[in-house]
């Protein structure tokens, strides 16, 4: 059976999902705060498949808890609710780790397909932590260059040895940095092919993005040689830097 934590402090919005989910045959649990989900979350095995996570928390607020779980190493997938308009917050919840945002007010269908999105990204994530033979049987989505790997089906990044988690986010965004090695793209064009994001958004939030990016792929994060700043424009990937050994 699936489990699904909510954060939400507002009772019948909360008392709505949970009933919605057990109808769909979902283990529920909900947590008022953002610091009871991080007490829930931080035991070695947390009972929980996915996190549905309010913006808008007395105390610790969503994008707190989301990026205390990241560096906590903490990947259950988690979907973010926002207030609707708030561009800006989703950028800053994608920025933070989450995985996939929904407006208030939303539509329950919308949801619950959102769920099961996100906990099918979950299984492919498990089965590939725990089982290579599962694994192997993917469909082959990756890139390599050089000594790095970028597996997207995965969401992990492959340097020599190590394996880094990476969010949905950052793997869409990755992919999409791939798909035009090479080439500058823009900030802009990156917020509405990646993002699906049309408004007037402070573009300077893919930049948290690519910082991350950077401390994983590159040698030196100071001096990046595969994720180049365009100045003006955005950024561009370059694969096999002409310097590389
Ligand atoms: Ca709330």
């Amino acid at each position: 059976m699936n489990r699904v934590l909510i954060v939400e402090d507002e009772q019948h919005l909360a008392d709505g999902l949970r009933f919605n989910l057990e109808a769909e045959g979902y283990q529920v649990r909900v947590v008022g705060t953002g610091e009871a989900a991080l007490e829930v979350l931080s035991a070695p095995a947390p009972p929980v498949d996915v996190v549905v996570l309010d913006v808008m928390l007395p105390g610790k607020d969503g994008f707190a808890v989301i990026s205390e779980m990241r560096q906590a190493g903490q990947f259950i997938p988690t979907l973010m609710l926002t207030a609707r308009g708030h561009s800006a917050d989703v950028l800053k919840g994608f920025a933070a780790g989450a995985d996939d945002y929904l407006a208030k007010p939303f539509d329950l269908a919308i949801l619950m397909a959102r769920i099961r999105g996100l906990l099918r990204r979950g299984e492919w994530l498990r089965a590939s932590l725990n089982h290579t033979v599962a694994a192997a049987a993917q469909p082959q989505d990756s890139f390599t260059f050089g000594e790095k790997s970028v597996h997207f089906d995965r969401q992990e990044l492959r340097v020599r040895d190590q394996v880094f988690p990476l969010t949905l986010m950052e793997a869409n965004l990755l992919r999409y940095l791939v798909q035009h090695e090479g080439k500058p793209v823009s900030r802009k064009a990156m917020l509405e092919d990646v993002w699906g994001l049309h408004e007037d958004t402070d573009t300077r939030a893919i930049d948290n993005f690519m910082v991350r990016l950077r401390k994983h792929l590159e040698d030196d994060a100071q001096r990046p040689r595969h994720l180049l700043t365009v100045r003006g424009v955005g950024y561009r990937f370059v694969a096999h830097p002409p310097d590389s050994k």
